[in-house]
Parts: C-alpha cells; structure tokens; sequence
C-alpha cells in the first residue's frame, strides 16, 4: 500500500530499497501477514529510477519458478521472451560453445524481461498488499540497533523520523549506505569497465538464441526480446565510454557490429544508450543483530553471466524460508539470532561460489596472454563436444544447483 506518511512506526520488518530485490522480498515474505515497510529513495516515475530502468535482464530458470510460486509469474511472462540457447564464442578465435533447451530437458534456459516492465508488475502487486507500507521518495539517513530491535531515521520530504522494527533488512544496493550504517564492511573493487546497454534490429530475428561474444574490450552480451530485437550489453573500458556514448547512431551501430560480428546479419535502428560502472563488491558479513543484508548489499557481480539478479532472488527465497521456518515452530520474531544465522550459513557457499565464478571469467576472457588464450579456446571446445560439464554448467546459469529454498523450487512458502 503507497502512504504519504508511515501508517505505524513500529514493524516487524523494514526493507531499505524497493528496488528489484526489495520488491521482491517484500511480496516473498507477505502471505505471512508480518507489518512491513518498504522505504525507497527514488520515485517510481522518476527517469533516473536506479533499478527498475530500461535495462534487461536474463531471469534463470530458478527465478521463473520463484515468481511461479509467488503467484506473479504469469504477468511477467507476458512480456517475456524464452531463452532456449545460448552460444558463447570469442572474437576472431575458433572456439566456441552452446547450450540448448531440448538437451537440458527443460521448455527454456531462461527468459529476458525489461526492468521497467518488471518493475510495474512487482509494484502493482505491493500496492495489492495491505500488510505493507510503501514510503516513498523516502531515505534512510541513520540506523541504531540493539539486541531487541532496529530503530531507522526515515528522510521523507524533508522531515525526519523513527520507525522501528525486529529486523532491517539492507536492499538498497551494491554501494549500500545502510550496510555501512549496520556496520559491515564490504570488499569492492573496479573492472575498469562500463556496460553500454540498449537494444538493436538485427537483420535476422535471434529466434530466442542468447549470444555471450568475448572481444578486446569485454564481453558483450545479445538477448533476444520481443519484436525481433535484441538487448546488447557490451563492456568497454571506462576510459572509452565517453566516446562511446557521444557516438551517433550510425556510428555507434557500427562499432557494435564490429564487435559481435555478422551472425544476425546488419545491424540497424539502434535504440537509446545507457552506461553503467562495473565493479565487484562483496560484503564482509550478511548479518548483525537485528540487521541483514541481500541482493547487491551482499554482493555486485560483473554482468557477463547475467547472474545478480538471479543470485539476489536466491537470497529472498533463503531470507524467507529461514523466517517462514520459525513462524511455522511456533516462533514470532522474524529477526532473532537463530533466523539470521541460518539464512547467513545457507548463502555464504552459493554467494562465494558465483563471485568467484563471475570475477574468473571476466579474467580468463580479459587476459591477453597467448597461451591463456590457446587454452580457453580448447576449454571451449571441450566444454561444447563433454555433454555432461554442459549440464553441469547449464544447472548452475538456471540457478538449480545446490540446496535451493522453497521458492526457488517452485513451492510458495505457505
Ligand atoms: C548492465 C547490467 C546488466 C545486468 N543484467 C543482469 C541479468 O541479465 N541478470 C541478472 O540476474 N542480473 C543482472 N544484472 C544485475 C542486477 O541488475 C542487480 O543484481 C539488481 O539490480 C540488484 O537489485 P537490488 O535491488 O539489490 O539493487 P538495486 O537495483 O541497486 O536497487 C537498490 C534500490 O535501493 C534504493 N536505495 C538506495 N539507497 C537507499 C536508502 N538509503 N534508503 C532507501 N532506498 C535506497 C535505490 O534507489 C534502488 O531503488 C545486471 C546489472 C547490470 C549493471
């Protein structure tokens, strides 16, 4: 429900951030009934809305049932577009890998949707919640917290004040102010890159084809969408990306195609572009008294295996298992110690996994090592002719490796 002003100032959780994994957690977590507030810095119709913009993102197999089992799944598949396979090759070398949809045994690898459009169907279902307050404009500017509760200092328009909850959970992103408020530290670091993303015509439609091509400034991604487009996600070096920008449209146009080459065929109608930093943070700890963290708070990944969004929803699903499990023991307090600890051991390994996952590939495909360059071609090749590592691989982009939570496995929490 959107309120001017907080309808109480005592909740049993408050989520700083109604971005993509704030959203989502909140609508996880209502058919329990706890009173939640959503504080969110950034309007909803705000051009510069940080979250829910115009880029695209590849959903895993693990978040399509997710959203299955939350009840929203067929408003987002209506503007959705399957993946059924993907093909990975590297810019003027011979290697090159696929993976297909029939071979895994599953209708798709994953689905392509729009921030924005997301973005819509999640917030139409918030507004549907009468358990859940939505505060926005608002930010949080102070947290304190001690063994029985978090206390928030909320900033909206322009006047302070404080609500209280059982537990706080950071969803406001990868340079988290609300993690530094909690006290965890995080370890971030630069690629030295920007992703440029926008969408394109390519002459031939990619027929729900996904491509990940390697060139020398950096991976660059092509996701079929809707209307024979395709969404790219090209990583250029930073100190290019002024340029890059500047480009007109014919230009620009054709130094994409120059980068991925002609396996759609030409190019033409470029649409807007925009430009993101690249970086990798994770966070030294997911949990405090009375404070968690998920989504990019916890960790900031590299886009080129389009994975933290996917990973931030297996957080939501932990997180709300790990609640729905002490509510169903009889407990009442989403944030005890024993709650925080399990969900803390339960995504440490996954998180740890995909962080090193992500940063090694943006290593191996950036090295300019000749024989480092030799050998990925061959572990391509390998990796295309051994079906078996292709399944493996194939498990873990579908985000179906590993324990999975309740919703993640398609089953809704209650
Ligand atoms: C170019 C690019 C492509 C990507 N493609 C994919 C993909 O294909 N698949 C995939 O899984 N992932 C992808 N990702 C990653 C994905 O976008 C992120 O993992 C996801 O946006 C994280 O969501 P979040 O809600 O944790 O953080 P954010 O999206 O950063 O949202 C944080 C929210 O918190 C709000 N906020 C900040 N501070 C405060 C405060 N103090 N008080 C209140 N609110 C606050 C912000 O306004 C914002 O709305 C991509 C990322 C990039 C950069």
């Amino acid at each position: 429900m959107m309120a001017d002003a907080p309808q109480a100032i005592d909740y049993d959780i408050i989520i700083a951030g109604g971005g993509m994994i704030g959203t989502s957690f909140a609508l996880a977590l209502a058919p329990l009934g706890l009173r939640m507030a959503v504080v969110e810095a950034v309007a909803r119709a705000a051009a510069k809305q940080p979250s829910f913009d115009e880029r695209s993102t590849a959903l895993s197999r693990s978040s399509q049932r997710m959203f299955t089992a939350m009840g929203l799944w067929d408003d987002i598949e209506a503007a959705a577009t399957p993946i059924r396979s993907i093909h990975v090759s590297e810019k003027g070398r011979f290697g090159f890998a696929h993976i297909d949809a029939d071979e895994q045994g599953v209708e798709a690898l994953g689905y392509v949707v729009i921030n924005r459009v997301l973005g819509g169907v999640l917030q139409a279902a918030l507004d549907q919640q009468e358990n859940i307050d939505v505060l926005c404009p608002a930010r949080i500017s102070a947290v304190k917290s001690d063994d029985e509760k978090s206390v928030v200092c909320v900033d909206q328009g322009g006047s302070n004040r404080e609500l209280s909850c059982r537990l706080l959970v950071a969803a406001d992103g990868e340079r988290s102010s609300v993690r530094d408020m909690l006290g965890i530290s995080a370890t971030c670091s630069d690629y030295g890159q920007h992703a440029v993303v926008g969408n394109v015509l390519p002459e031939k439609a990619p027929a729900n084809r996904a491509y990940e091509r390697f060139t020398e400034s950096g991976p660059l991604a092509m996701l079929p969408i809707a209307n024979g487009r395709a969404a790219f996600v090209w990583s250029v070096q930073s100190s290019e990306v002024e340029n890059i920008l500047a480009l007109d449209d014919a230009s620009f146009t054709a130094k994409l195609q120059e980068g991925f080459g002609l396996r759609l065929g030409r190019f033409s109608k470029v649409g807007a572009r925009a430009a993101y930093p690249l970086g990798l943070s994770k966070a030294n700890g997911l949990v405090v008294r009375r404070g968690v963290l998920i989504g990019n708070a916890a960790h900031g990944l590299h886009p080129v295996a389009a994975q933290g969004f996917n990973l931030g929803l297996r957080d939501v699903a932990a997180l709300s298992d790990c609640i729905a499990d002490t509510r169903i023991n009889g407990g009442v307090d989403p944030g005890s110690a024993a709650v925080l600890e399990d969900y803390a051991s339960w995504r440490r390994a996954d998180q740890g996994k995909l962080v090193h996952f992500t940063d090694g590939i943006v290593r191996l495909f950036g090295s300019r090592i000749p024989a480092v360059r030799t050998l990925r071609n061959i572990g391509m090749l390998g990796f295309d002719l051994i079906p078996g590592v292709r399944t493996l691989f194939a498990k873990h982009t579908m985000g179906l490796a590993g324990k999975l939570p309740r919703l993640s496995r398609g089953v809704p929490l209650t």
